[in-house]
């Protein structure tokens, strides 16, 4: 990292609780292997002061940040302008701060079709694709696969409500890929069995718990399966898949992702690849270890 001097440029990060973020390891570690001078700090806000933190960092001259929970959605209101990508998605992860403006995007959907490439050698297009959830997570995947190209998405959730409200939505958005809602207990009858890929966008499984709704043995040969979950490395969907010799991959390749989108937003430059991921690896192994 740079010594730090009075031209020091400031990113960082908002949400409650940040202390667990991995974005300061990451970010930090590429501004410092791409020479630049700036640093990456997490502040802790409260909903109560998003309003006061927002006004202090545009006075303060920061030149970006990220958002995490639970500021998603509740920072697009204090923004000047919305990239595409965070105004399909209904949230904002990443925002710049330029002449004053600041512009918000979301650079979670495009880490995820960057991680399904880099991790699964997926790429968005024919075929169908079962999504697991309709929360933020979700939003921001579908819009992606979307916009890349993909050509069915089926849509599960528990509250079948939130599934179908998110594929109208997105059917309106994106007319050329075909969109359907089920409900979660008819996972197994929704096309499953023609699915190229399988993603987990709840939080089943953070805690050690299987979806014990879906049934893997119904996936064709070749299907593969995403758990957007990083912590733990591999959920009980994840080893499950892999014991069936399906090809699997977790969320951390979109972490680093996500986190490499929004470096370039910062700086204008691409940070180097798979450096943020390595960063997040040896983290993750020395906190399991
Ligand atoms: P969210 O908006 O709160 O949505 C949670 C989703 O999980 C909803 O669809 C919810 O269903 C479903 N769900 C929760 N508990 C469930 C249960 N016991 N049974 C069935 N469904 C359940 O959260 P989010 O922001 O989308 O985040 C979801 C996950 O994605 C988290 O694990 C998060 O860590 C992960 N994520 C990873 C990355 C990454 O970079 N790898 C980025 C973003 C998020 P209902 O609608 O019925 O409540």
């Amino acid at each position: 990292m740079y010594a730090l001097s009075g031209a020091t440029r400031i990113l960082g990060i908002i949400g409650n609780p940040v202390r667990h973020s991995l974005s300061p390891a990451m970010q930090n570690a590429a501004l410092a292997e791409c020479g630049l001078d700036y640093i990456y700090v997490p502040f802790a806000v409260t909903p109560e002061c998003l309003d006061a933190a927002v006004s202090g960092l545009r006075a303060l001259g920061v030149t970006g940040f990220n958002v995490t929970i639970p500021h998603k959605t509740a920072i697009m209101s204090y923004l000047d302008r919305l990239d595409e990508s965070a105004e399909a998605a209904g949230a904002v992860n990443t925002v710049l701060v330029k002449d004053g403006l600041m512009t918000g995007y979301n650079t979670d959907g495009s880490g995820f079709i960057s991680s399904l490439a880099d991790d699964l050698g997926f790429v968005a297009g024919k075929g169908t694709i079962v999504i697991i959830g309709a929360g933020g997570a979700a939003r921001g995947a579908v819009a992606a696969l979307c916009r890349a190209g993909t050509e069915r998405i089926v849509l599960i959730n528990r509250t079948f409500s939130r599934a179908v409200e998110l594929a109208e939505d997105m059917r309106s958005r994106y007319p050329e890929t075909g969109i359907v809602a089920y409900p979660q207990d008819q996972i197994n009858e929704c096309r499953l069995g023609s699915a190229s890929l399988l993603v987990n966008t709840t939080s089943i499984g953070m805690n050690g718990e299987r979806i014990d709704f879906v049934d893997l043995a119904k996936l064709p040969k070749g299907a593969k399966v995403y758990d957007m979950i990083y912590s733990p490395l591999q959920t009980p969907l994840l080893r499950e898949a892999a014991a069936m010799g399906i090809e699997t991959a977790n969320g951390l390749g979109m972490l680093a992702a996500q986190g490499e989108v929004a470096f370039s937003v910062w700086t204008g430059i691409v940070p180097p690849k798979g450096l943020m991921k390595r960063v997040l690896l040896r983290i993750c192994n020395l906190t399991t270890a």
